[in-house]
């Protein structure tokens, strides 16, 4: 089976491991402290922070935007359902705007008609891999004074006018999930420039303390530990060959379908670079996308669906007031995309293996 996710783990990772577990260090601690400022220090920001998912990154960045009860939060219906879960969890209330057709990513036209007094902060993801538009974005922000919070959790290294994705907003928040370009099982970081954020972040994720046995708030555990900050830490200095394996496979695959008739294959906006977390088609021609699922899988195919549906039609986000028919183009895209895999252990000959099934899953779909 050619899976449509695999970590790669080496030999760097498994010392790191074992160094770890024979200091005695387990929780948060030095290994912590250096991903933090590997983190930065990849990103360009002056602050990196280590968090034990994605989730609480995106929490965490909204605990120190100041978001809460009364608040609104700009974003997207399509998205993983932690962008927009955290909102809720302050008490803030979600208000969403579709999406481009051509990147999958926030419309910052919609954005803007989307203000309203109450809006606090936008948070945009840089879907599969392909950074939103950050310059439309700021503008808007800088007019009302709205932080800008990026999901950057599936573009670690995606690069928007030669800036990293984690530099692009004002605090970006990163998943190192199993699955995601950069990992440790489970794991999250933040970047930013603001040292106010820091500070709010390192209480928030340690029950709002801020002196031993002193709580200014309510926080969380939401601390990383030792043991996987030693993996991230390994895993992120070979994240620019993960990506570069990641773009090979990506071009290959676009040679292989290009010519396809009724499918849509990603494309890349000039002014920033793709890294893949999702090679994502899309089937344009009314095929049936569960047959070709079915017979990608019988060719040993792995692929997935990201996402099935928007989130405005769960029904803790639907009952907000949002109906079917609300977003035509996120609906329409999550009714038709699929991604096929494209991680760096996807070999040239997978590349082949998976360009024909799909060629001939369609004939047949
Ligand atoms: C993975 C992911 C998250 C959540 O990260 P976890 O580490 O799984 O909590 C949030 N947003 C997006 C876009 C993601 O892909």
């Amino acid at each position: 089976m050619i899976t449509i996710a695999a970590p790669i783990i080496g030999k760097e990772e498994t010392d790191a491991v074992n160094e770890v577990l024979r200091s005695g260090m387990l929780a948060q601690g030095p290994k912590v402290a250096e991903l933090e400022q590997a983190f930065a220090d990849y990103c360009g920001t002056k602050y990196g922070l280590a968090l034990n998912s994605g989730t609480a990154a995106i929490h965490a960045a909204l605990h120190a935007a100041g978001v809460g009860a009364g608040d609104e939060v700009i974003t997207t219906p399509f998205s993983f359902i932690a962008t927009i879960n955290p909102v809720l969890m302050q008490g803030a209330t979600p208000v969403l705007v579709d999406i481009d057709e051509s990147t999958y990513n926030i419309d910052p036209a919609l954005v803007k008609n989307a203000i309203t007094p109450k809006t606090k902060a936008i948070i945009a993801v840089d879907l599969y891999g392909q950074p939103a538009d950050w310059d439309e974005l700021r503008a808007i922000a800088d007019e009302h004074n709205i932080v800008l919070i990026e999901d950057a959790c599936q573009a670690i290294g995606a690069e928007y006018k030669g800036r990293k994705a984690g530099s692009l907003a004002d605090i970006a928040c990163f998943s190192l999930y199993a699955t995601k370009n950069v990992m440790c099982g489970e794991g999250g970081a933040i970047t930013t420039d603001n040292e106010e954020y820091v500070t709010a972040i390192k209480s928030f994720r340690q029950h709002g303390m801020v002196a031993p046995y002193e709580y200014e708030g309510l926080g969380f555990n939401y601390r990383l530990t030792d043991l996987q900050a030693a993996i991230a830490v390994e895993q992120l200095k070979k994240v620019d060959a993960f990506t570069a394996a990641r773009q090979k496979n990506a071009a290959a695959l676009n040679q292989g379908l290009k010519d396809t008739p009724d499918i849509v294959i990603p494309t890349v906006a000039d002014d920033r670079t793709h890294v893949y977390h999702q090679y994502t088609i899309r089937l344009t021609g009314g095929q049936d996308r569960a047959a070709l699922i079915d017979f990608l899988r019988s060719k040993d195919v792995g692929c997935g669906v990201y996402y099935p549906k928007g989130l405005h039609t769960y029904p803790h986000i639907a009952k907000l007031g949002y109906n079917q028919g609300d977003f035509p183009i996120a609906e329409q895209v999550a009714s038709t995309v699929l991604s096929l895999p494209v991680h760096p252990g996807v070999t040239e000959s997978d590349v082949q293996t998976i360009t024909a099934a799909v060629i001939e899953g369609l004939n047949n779909a």
